[in-house]
């Protein structure tokens, strides 16, 4: 294996008070490439001592940070989206390495996740407020947005560069320092996303980093400090669930970007071709591994056959092979662990009289890789209806009224997205609204883009990013009450 250059140029140290320093443990931990197995890099292991230094050094410089001015704020993030544009071809050689995804992929991960820069860079100098005299006459009330405070920012691994940025982006622009810690599968573009930041002027102390294999001790030292004024997580349900009973005995701020399971729902009189195409997007993209991935594939009868064989032409057309490779379409997965769920998922399946149109194996070798898969006349009972299945497995289960579909696509205690695919307006927006979810993909398998608020409903999470709301969950509002002269 050749490790990519820009790995190796990588300071792999914990990233505090604008110093790279070693974990004051002097541990390490390895990084591994999930296409060959192989140790990528090693990497500084931080513990709740490193996690105290780091969110002192963010408490130092949050009064001083706040007050600069917006437009310095948004230019930071101004020079570090053009530096991530330019670096994109590093970068992405950096995450398909740590993460898998196919280069091409990555770099499409690379645009979208520097575009959170940009937005937020004209967010931060859009930072409103309101004025009103009450209704007595008497008073004159100033209403101002303040940053929150010291934020703790926590990312998965599926998207290492646009998760982070999707929160350091807000963060920068409302004048919020930040302790951020990247999930231990992922950290190398986190490392590679703070020099970037560092390099275009972001000021010490603003952004500290502690990569760590033991989450729980270094999330756990900032959520227990009355210090820190705010979370901000992406992740599964259950750590989020724990961060919020955390986050209540010092009351902090929460955003939440939790666990999915997306209904995704095709009616009789749509045009299958975009649903199809629409399918292959929210199910292959990033494997399948992602959040908004469609889990739960709901085909009216009378098109379910034909959609499932015509699914299954295009998943047995696609590639798998090492995402650093040219022309590979589906990377591995991201561990051992995920592989071994997406086997048992499937198996459950299958047994349980699910249809294995194309793949249902994994290939032989190293890496952690599973066939493309689609599955029709899978049971409702089947484990991968009420699990995210994060692997390249597509789930066809037929249904016959609309009624029906609305009640199949919210039998589920999550709700982030959901996709529909019809051609008849008035069914389209009765389903959209129906639909218990924050995200409605409309004849579309692509919710996602920095203009618009990304977020959940139930157990899928608090709060939005990306959007204008975006930056709402990084600012306070202040009230500021005067006599009326
Ligand atoms: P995870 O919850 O295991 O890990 C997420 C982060 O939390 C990692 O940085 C991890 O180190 C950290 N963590 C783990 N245990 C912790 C603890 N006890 N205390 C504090 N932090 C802890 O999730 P994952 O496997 O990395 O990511 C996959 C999950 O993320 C899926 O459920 C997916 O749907 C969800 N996700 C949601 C969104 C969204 O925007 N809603 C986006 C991407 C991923």
């Amino acid at each position: 294996m050749t490790t990519p250059a820009a790995v190796s140029k990588l300071n792999t140290n914990l990233f505090i008070d604008g110093q790279w320093v070693p974990a004051r443990s002097g541990a390490t931990f390895d990084v591994v490439n999930p296409a060959t197995e192989e140790v990528l890099a090693v990497v500084a292991d931080g513990a709740a001592a490193d996690a105290t230094a780091a969110l002192d050094a963010a408490v130092a410089v949050q009064a001083e940070w706040a007050a600069t001015a917006p437009r310095e704020r948004g230019e930071i993030l101004r020079r570090a989206f053009e530096l991530i544009t330019e670096r994109t071809d590093e970068i992405a050689s950096i995450m398909t390495a740590e993460m898998g995804k196919p280069l091409a992929e990555a770099k499409g991960e690379v645009a979208y996740g520097a575009e959170f820069f940009r937005w937020f860079s004209e967010e931060a100098v859009r930072i409103s407020g309101d004025q009103l005299l009450a209704p007595d006459g008497k008073t004159r009330y100033f209403v101002q947005r303040q940053p929150v405070g010291p934020c703790v920012l926590v990312t998965p691994w599926n998207f290492p560069l646009a998760m982070g940025t999707r929160k350091i982006g807000p963060a920068v622009a409302a004048g919020c320092t930040m302790v951020f810690k990247p999930a231990e599968l992922t950290p190398l573009t986190s490392l590679a996303l703070v020099e970037i930041l560092a390099e275009a002027g972001l000021p010490d102390g603003v952004l500290n980093v502690v990569n760590t294999t033991d989450p729980g001790d270094v999330v756990t030292a900032w959520m227990t400090d009355p210090r820190a004024r705010k979370v901000s997580f992406t992740g599964s349900t259950p750590v989020g669930k724990q961060l919020l009973k955390q986050a209540a005995d010092n009351v902090m701020r929460t955003s939440m970007e939790l666990g999915g399971n997306a209904p995704f729902l095709v009616f009789d009189d749509a045009d299958l071709d975009v649903a199809i195409g629409g399918a292959m997007a929210a199910k292959m993209r990033n494997m399948g591994e992602a959040c908004v991935a469609a889990n739960r594939i709901y085909v009216q009868s009378g098109v379910a056959e034909e959609f499932s064989n015509r699914l299954a032409e295009k998943m047995r057309a696609l590639t798998v092979g090492d995402g650093a490779t040219e022309g590979v379409g589906v990377g591995p997965l991201i561990e051992q662990k995920a592989l071994d769920k997406v086997v048992q998922l499937v198996d459950d399946a299958v047994e349980r009289g699910a249809e294995v149109k194309v793949g249902g194996d994994r290939p032989e070798g190293d890496g952690f890789f599973y066939n493309p898969t689609v599955l029709s006349n899978v049971s409702s009972e089947s484990d991968l209806m009420s699990t995210e299945i994060f692997g390249p497995v597509a789930a066809v289960v037929p249904f016959d009224t609309e009624e029906e579909a609305i009640a199949l696509a919210n039998a589920t205690p999550f709700g982030l997205a959901g996709y529909l695919f019809t051609t008849d307006l008035n069914r389209a927006f009765r389903v959209s609204d129906a639909m218990e979810v924050g995200m409605v993909g409309l004849n579309t398998g692509i919710v996602s883009n920095p203009a618009a608020p990304f977020g959940g409903i139930k157990q899928s999470g608090l709060g939005r990013e990306g959007g204008s709301e975006g930056i709402d969950e990084f600012l306070e509002v202040k009230l500021i009450a005067m006599p009326q002269p």
